[in-house]
């Protein structure tokens, strides 16, 4: 599945350099473009592998390439007025080349947070190809304000992409890893899931002769086009195995029936182990909508029965008809592995408790913006006794 990558903000282009390192190290590219966005010269600067030509700084005019802050509003406010600039850095891409649009983004910060989703409204506008969200959710010790812009960012980007793919930070952070290294391997992990999601969509039916190899369309199909398709969740599973049978093993095999329930086990408590492990986003499996499983691995220890196994069980456990299943061949791999998405999921408890604690948050400024206001109206009034000077 051909993209065009927008990073926005810090995490965002961080993210989407990391979607370039991985996709440059594999043979079925699928970034045809990647563009970074920001307000702060030195976040852009940092990145190592989006081009320099695709880095584009707003609000200089307000913010002085300084950043917004956490602030979202300014963030929503800078983009709106230098779209311009971003728009010319889109401008240069074959659009018509590409499957989707993807704008990633950290949702509990200022600038992606803010701009992810005006910048997604206008290419919904100008654009007939699917714009997706991939946003990522701030790490519950972050603090109330965080909390507070990721709520409000994703209750407007959920409405202006065709789907908002999530990551939680809070789910994946471990403990006694300091922030800068633990977002390295975080940013490894999210791009390992999304990516293999989209590689899988570009392998060319010539490649190999699998029977069933997913095509971008399938991909499109479970995310959604057209607005309002909720929200989606990747979870993932491996298992090593061992390199096709030469050794002595094979010389006892007398038929190939062995391989093929061995392989079909494998892939149906594959399924179900990234159907129930760790999922991108927390949320019930139960309660999505549309589905596609991803059978990877060697050729040779794929079949067709595994995936439609696979395939069958997500149906019963999501009690949804728009299961999809496919395969994703990788020659010379050593793990065999399944990727479910999950689309359209509802019971997303991580979603409703962000959204209570952002209402507290924002409770909790408003009293405190107010009552400062009357502590410095009592500090400065002398109940007419005193006369300023003008
Ligand atoms: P912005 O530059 O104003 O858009 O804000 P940032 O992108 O710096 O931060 C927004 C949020 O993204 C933070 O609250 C963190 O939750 C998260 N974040 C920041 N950097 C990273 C990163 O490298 N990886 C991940 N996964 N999350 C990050």
């Amino acid at each position: 599945m051909k993209l065009a990558l927008i990073g926005f903000g810090q995490a965002g282009g961080k993210i989407v350099d990391e979607f370039l390192a991985y996709d440059s190290a594999i043979d079925n590219s699928f970034v045809e473009a990647a563009i970074a966005v920001n307000s702060a010269t030195t976040d852009l600067q940092g990145l190592d592998r989006v081009p320099q030509k695709n880095r584009v700084l707003i609000g200089q005019a307000r913010v002085k390439g300084h950043g917004v802050g956490a602030d979202n509003e300014l963030g929503a406010e800078v983009t709106e007025a230098d779209i311009d600039e971003i728009q010319g850095a889109i401008d240069r891409i074959q659009v018509h080349e590409i499957d989707a649009f993807l704008i990633v983004s950290g949702m509990g910060g200022g600038t992606g947070s803010g701009g992810a989703p005006v910048l997604a409204q206008h290419l919904k506008r100008i654009y007939t190809e699917p714009v997706y969200g991939l946003g990522i959710l701030p790490g519950t010790d972050e603090g109330g304000i965080y909390t507070l812009n990721a709520a409000r960012s994703f209750k407007t980007f959920v409405h202006e992409v065709d789907n908002l793919l999530v990551f939680d930070n809070d789910a994946w952070r471990s403990a006694g890893e300091s922030v800068g290294s633990g977002y390295d391997r975080i940013n490894r992990e999210i791009v390992e899931r999304f990516g293999l999601l989209f590689a899988a969509g570009e392998v060319g039916h010539g490649d190999h002769v699998a029977e069933s190899v997913v095509d971008s369309s399938e991909i499109i199909n479970t995310l959604g086009n057209g607005n309002g398709n909720g929200i989606s969740t990747i979870g993932y599973a491996s298992e090593v195995v061992e390199p096709e049978s030469d050794g002595l093993l094979s010389s006892f095999r007398s038929e190939t029936e062995f391989d093929e329930g061995t392989a079909t086990n494998r892939m149906t408590s594959l399924v179900r182990k990234a159907t129930l492990g760790r999922l991108t986003l927390p949320a019930d499996a139960a309660s999505a909508d549309r589905g596609l499983v991803v059978a990877t691995g060697p050729p040779e220890h794929l079949n067709r029965k595994g995936v439609e196994r696979g395939r069958q069980w997500l149906e019963d456990e999501t009690g949804s008809m728009e299961i999809r299943g496919g395969d994703y061949p990788l020659p010379g791999e050593d793990e065999v592995g399944a990727i479910v998405l999950l689309s359209g999921v509802t019971d997303v408890p991580r979603i409703d408790q962000l959204q209570q604690v952002a209402i507290e948050a924002q409770e909790t400024t408003e009293n405190v913006r107010a009552r400062a206001q009357d502590d410095f109206a009592s500090l400065v009034d002398t109940g007419g006794e005193l006369d300023a000077l003008f």
